[in-house]
């Protein structure tokens, strides 16, 4: 069997397991659905999305608040004084929901099924890679293939079956975040992207919930409770902060990286989602979670932790203002309702300038990875240039050969200033290139080359179309599909 069968054998394998243990999971509930009912002879105490979730209430006619095998399990949490039973309670009776299964919500979920919340709902499209593994912990090699939500339902109930679990398997849109968001108390924001930031802190000052907002990138993490008070837009007695009270602007979307090609280190996200657990479990002990009864003074001041496991002090606090006047969302100026964010007249993507695939070359300024190969089997590449221009990090693991590697970040750093009219340094070119030598950019998926491309020639290296200044499609992830499958792509 060669490499690529056996992959292929493997991958079906991992599928297979993950249907059977899916089965077995279904065949699980529905045994114990038959056992609680005929002992019973009533089960309309089973949670409805269950699946194993057991008794949410103690046996009929206890005389004590909670479960027997409640108190074994919580014991050690029950006997602290900022938990105490009726934290213990609350917890019980409070719904959290987590957005995103990933790095941040894996853990989170895990202290938040350990910690005896009644529901949790997972919210997540994707399904589990290998490259998720190595920070995604509740996830697991055999459930690769497997849906995020449905992996992470299965890690938390084996650590808890007492807590109810609700998968809603798709993303969060500005169509469905209503019905979903409102099933719950509490909100955690456990995604990567600020397009979903701004829409998940919009929906949750709308329906008045608190938001603990975490994020992470490389080896840097931060961390915020937001909309806690939950107070509605343009409370006189004031609320939290909103994202957009925070963050008012989006980053730069030509700054914007997600993990997938940042990177990042596995115990960071995990220590932001610890922390977002914390946070959320804090707030339901204290009564907030559920808004109107809780006492105003147990609402600490908001504040920004910035976490940074390279710096000699790793946590930073800063502390933030409350509402701003005028913010879009949260002020009394705002006319943001659920009705217009349903309606899809936010443009999310749009405000965050992020569109992906980007497309800022004509198809005949691309080519494809093949055609690049062929250019190199016929020795042209000795008169044409190509230009790699992935971080140092990706170049050094695996590049074509030939490659000049200018890496984004540099190159934008260095022609951001400049405008046509100039005649800029290109000190990374051979001297002796020929003025007409074409040249090729390369990334890693085929965005960033787009853009140098293009600034290339806005700066006038084309010479006016005489000299061909164009991409490889679909950058180094097409070249590994295209002509070298042993090259790692990371
Ligand atoms: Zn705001």
């Amino acid at each position: 069997m060669n490499a690529d069968a056996a992959t292929h054998k493997a991958e079906e394998l991992r599928r297979q397991i993950s249907r059977t243990e899916k089965e077995l999971q279904d065949l699980r509930a529905q045994l114990q659905e038959l056992e609680s009912s005929s002992t019973n002879g009533r089960h309309d105490h089973i949670p409805e999305e269950s699946g194993s979730g057991t008794a949410t209430a103690p046996a009929p006619g206890s005389k004590w608040p909670l479960k027997e095998e409640e108190y074994a399990r919580y014991g050690r949490q029950l006997i602290l004084p900022s938990i105490g039973i009726n934290g213990q309670l609350r917890l019980k009776s409070s719904s959290v929901l987590i957005i995103g299964a990933g790095g941040l919500g894996c853990p989170a979920a895990a202290y938040l099924s350990g910690a005896g919340v009644g529901t949790l709902g997972i919210v997540d499209g994707d399904t589990v890679e290998v490259s998720n593994l190595h920070r995604q912990i509740a996830h697991s090699t055999s459930r690769v293939g497997a849906p995020k939500v449905d992996s992470l339902a299965q890690y938390s109930r084996d650590l808890n079956p007492e807590v109810a679990y609700r998968c809603h398997g798709e993303h969060l849109t500005p169509q469905n975040a209503e019905a979903i968001v409102s099933r719950y108390d509490v909100v955690l924001d456990c995604t990567d992207h600020p397009t979903s930031r701004y829409l998940i802190s919009d929906v949750c000052v709308l329906l008045r919930k608190p938001l603990v907002s975490a994020s992470a990138l490389r080896t840097d993490g931060q961390l915020i409770v937001l909309n806690n008070p939950p107070a509605p837009p343009g409370a006189a007695d004031g609320g939290g902060p909103c994202y957009r009270c925070v963050f008012p602007r989006p980053p730069p979307a030509d700054s914007v990286v997600s993990c997938g090609e940042g990177g990042i280190l596995g115990p960071v996200v995990g220590v932001m989602g610890v922390l977002q657990a914390l946070e959320a479990i804090k707030l339901i002990a204290a009564g907030i979670g559920k808004g109107d009864n809780a006492d105003p003074k147990q609402w600490n001041a908001p504040s920004l932790l910035l976490f940074s496991a390279t710096s000699s002090e790793p946590f930073r606090s800063i502390r933030m203002r409350s509402r701003k006047p005028k913010c879009f969302a949260c002020s009394a100026e705002s006319t943001l309702t659920l009705k217009e964010l349903k309606s899809g007249s936010l443009d999310y993507v749009q405000f965050c300038g992020v569109s992906t695939p980007i497309s800022v070359l004509r198809p005949e300024e691309r080519i494809s990875a093949a055609d690049y190969n062929d250019i190199l089997a016929q020795g042209l590449n000795t008169t044409s240039l190509l230009l790699d221009v992935r971080e140092k990090e990706h170049f050094d693991i695996a590049s074509i050969p030939g490659a000049i590697h200018v890496p984004f970040s540099a190159f934008q750093a260095k022609y951001r200033s400049t405008t046509g009219g100039e005649k800029p340094s290109l000190d990374w070119l051979p001297e002796e290139t020929p003025s007409e030598a074409p040249i090729y950019v390369v990334c890693r998926v085929g965005n960033d080359s787009q853009l140098v491309a293009r600034k290339l020639k806005d700066m006038g290296i084309d010479s006016d179309g005489k000299r061909f200044v164009g991409d490889i499609k679909g950058g180094m992830r097409a070249w590994k599909r295209e002509v070298d499958g042993t090259m790692p792509f990371t």
